[in-house]
This record gives C-alpha cells, structure tokens and sequence, in this order.
C-alpha cells in the first residue's frame, strides 16, 4: 500500500507536554510536509510530482487539512469499538460526509490507464484528468486513504491507549498494545504508581 494517507493522519501527534501538536499548524510547516512527501505523491500518481508548482497560500493548508479530517474520521471508524485517537474525538465528521470527501478526492484522478513503452513493462498510470498540482497531491492521499482502507492493513489499525498518546499505528503482531516501547513504558510505570497509591 501506499504510505501516504496514513502518514497525513500522522500529522497530528502528542508534543511531549500532555497536549497535542499539529505538523500541519502553519503555511510553511505544510509545504516541508509536501516536499518531503512528493515521492509517495509520485508513487500514487505513476508520474512525477513537482511540489514547487503548487499555489502559495491557504487553500493548500486549509484542503490538506480537510482531507485529514476524513482520513482521521474514517481511521476513528475503522478502530471501533475501541475509542479512537483522543486528538480529535470531538470533531470527527459523520462516516457518510467522510467517505464522499475522500472519494471525492481520489476522483479527479480519473481511471487508471495502460501505458506500453516500445522498450519497457505496461505499467498502469492515472489518467489525470486534472493537471492542476493541489488536485493531483488530494488525489492521489485521497487515492491512497481509499487502498488503506479497503486493503487488509485497515484490520492491523490501532488508536495507541497510553494516557497522553494520540497516535493510529499499525499492528505489528496481535499481541502489541502500544505504538511504541516508550508508551508501553511509561504506563507501565503509572500504572504501578496508581496500585501504590490507591491503598
Ligand atoms: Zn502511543
């Protein structure tokens, strides 16, 4: 599967403090995360993707972070019953206003074509029916939150329950609770403290 959707929900993380920090906060911060990410837009798309013809300004902040949304909405659905990430359990959008966003999204792509090069594999490549460089980078997360969630990895999905974390991770093996070591530590250790402490 494509990383690229899962990596976008992952722009919300737990800043160390108790309190929660958005990679995505400022105009700049967004096109740090585009540039670093336009190999897996490429990979998405079949094409390069040039992060440098995007349009400056707050449209691309403001789309990007309304298909987080849904992709976070949809991650939230996917963990239930378990409680989603507590980052955002306030301001899901409903499942349905979700699934037509990302859809949406993933829908300026068009169909996937079959390009035959005279010396090389056919290989399959969005049609693009847009050029227009935001439409194509939603797309193509949009195209890529749509794999992820109808893929076998949405199963493996987890909302870590350590009590300051906020992160989706992927299970490695059925036994794992936590995202990290580090969380599994640390409520290891608050949990013998709470024992100590209540009598
Ligand atoms: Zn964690």
């Amino acid at each position: 599967m494509s990383a690229l959707a899962f990596d976008l929900a992952a722009t919300i993380r737990h800043d160390g403090q108790g309190g929660v920090a958005d990679e995505l906060a400022t105009a700049d911060a967004v096109r740090d995360w585009i540039v670093a990410k336009a190999p897996l837009v490429a990979e998405v798309l079949g094409r390069p993707f040039d992060p440098g013809a995007l349009p400056v300004g707050d449209d691309v902040q403001e789309r990007l972070v309304a298909v987080r949304r849904a992709v976070r909405s949809l991650f939230a659905r996917a963990v239930s019953p378990a409680p989603p990430s507590k980052a955002d359990s306030q301001r899901l959008l409903e499942p349905a206003e979700a699934l037509r966003l990302l859809n949406e999204a993933a829908d300026k792509l068009g169909t996937t074509h079959l390009e035959w090069p005279a010396d090389g594999e056919p290989v399959t490549r969005w049609s693009g029916r847009s050029t227009e460089p935001l439409t194509l980078l939603l797309g193509a997360i949009g195209r890529s939150g749509i794999d992820f969630l109808a893929g076998p990895e949405r199963r493996r999905l987890r909302a870590c329950p350590a009590a300051r974390c906020v992160k989706y991770f992927l299970q490695d093996d059925p036994r794992q609770t936590w995202c990290s070591p580090s969380c599994g530590n640390r409520e290891r250790v608050n949990r013998h403290y709470q024992r100590k402490h209540a009598g």
